[in-house]
């Protein structure tokens, strides 16, 4: 099968890859029909040192289920699935607190022993916990919505959640990319009052305000703090939601936070430790968040998606097959592009 395989920064490519096959009881083999690039995926693109096994890539995908273990009882074969971006048993204490990504026995796709959702096909580890599955055709009108709760869509939410958003309260979402117009969407969803979203392009600037977004600040720094306290009588919003991941995003975010409120943090931290611990002390702001268990969510989500009232898959904006895997990489680091559909 074809599959992508990152080697080096900026150096991705689509090569021939043993084909996958069940190996435990508990697995599922999926062949993937809608798959896509993360704005996570970035983060490597741009910072991995040279390997000569590379890895293999990809951690949101929706697929058929061509095959199970003789220990799978929940989907079987021909169901349409959706993965979400790490597996999990279901069943350990953790998953069963609804935090799949911190399961005992679970994981994450790709790397090198594992199959990655940017190919052709993927062995599913523990496929009963795993998978969900979905109650529509391959070829479903929803599908981008669908696949963004294998990641962006319940990554916005949960960004939401650990900030604890709720009716009547102001919200701000700090990064303009897939995930923070998924937040957006989320906290509109939660009930917020006033939703703040601080970016600069025009065209993510366009889609927050149709998700919600009543107010935008296109400043960076401190002015973007100062314009955010404007906007919101002085004092801060109650929630944030951080959806970016380096320093500066963090400082930004406890800065437009207000006493007693909360930051949500969803972006990858590219920081050993919490910048602006003393800010966020002193004016007791809950600081939480992490990989979102997006397992956990889908239930929930997927109404939402299927009746309309939500419509996250707007944040794809191209659409390739596998072959232009690289070059979709290429768009969204160039941000000539927010997110990359693979349609296999
Ligand atoms: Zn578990």
């Amino acid at each position: 099968m074809r599959a992508t395989v990152m080697y080096a920064a900026h150096d991705v490519r689509v090569e021939t890859v043993p084909d996958p096959r069940i190996v435990e009881p508990t697995d599922a083999l999926v062949r993937v029909t809608r798959a896509c690039i993360c704005g996570s995926d970035l983060w490597p693109y741009n910072s991995m040192p040279a390997s000569e096994t590379g890895n293999r890539m990809g951690h949101e995908f929706i697929g058929l289920v061509e095959a199970v273990g003789s220990d799978v009882h929940a989907v079987k074969k021909g169901d349409l699935v959706v993965a979400p971006f790490a597996w999990s048993d279901g069943t350990c204490e953790f998953c069963q607190q609804g935090l799949q990504t911190s399961c005992i026995h679970g994981g994450w796709w790709g790397g090198t022993e594992l199959d990655g959702g940017q190919g052709e096909a993927v062995r599913v580890p523990l496929a009963d916990g795993t998978l969900f599955v979905l109650p529509v055709g391959p070829d479903d009108a929803l599908m981008p919505s669908l696949l963004t709760l294998s990641d962006v869509m319940g990554t916005g939410h949960h960004a939401a959640l650990r900030a604890q958003v709720g009716p009547g309260r102001i919200a701000a979402v700090v990064g303009d990319g897939a995930v923070g117009l998924c937040g957006v969407i989320a906290a509109r969803r939660l009930g917020a009052e006033q939703i703040v979203m601080l970016g600069r392009h025009a065209d993510r600037i366009a889609l927050a305000r149709k998700f919600g977004a009543t107010d935008v600040v296109s400043e960076r720094g401190d002015a973007a703090i100062e314009r955010v306290r404007e906007l919101t009588g002085g004092l801060g919003a109650h929630a944030v939601l951080e959806c970016v991941g380096h320093g500066e995003a963090m400082r930004t975010a406890v800065g437009i936070a207000r006493a007693g409120g909360a930051v949500g943090r969803v972006g990858v931290p590219q920081e050993p430790t919490i910048p602006s611990a003393q800010p966020s002390f002193y004016d007791n702001i809950t600081i939480a968040g992490g990989p979102a268990p997006v397992r956990a969510y889908m239930q929930e989500l997927l109404p939402d998606v299927l009746e309309g009232r939500i419509e996250p898959g707007l944040v794809f904006d191209r659409v390739t097959h596998i072959d232009g895997v690289p070059d979709g990489y290429r768009a969204m680091n160039d941000r000539e592009s927010i997110k990359v559909m693979i349609k296999f």
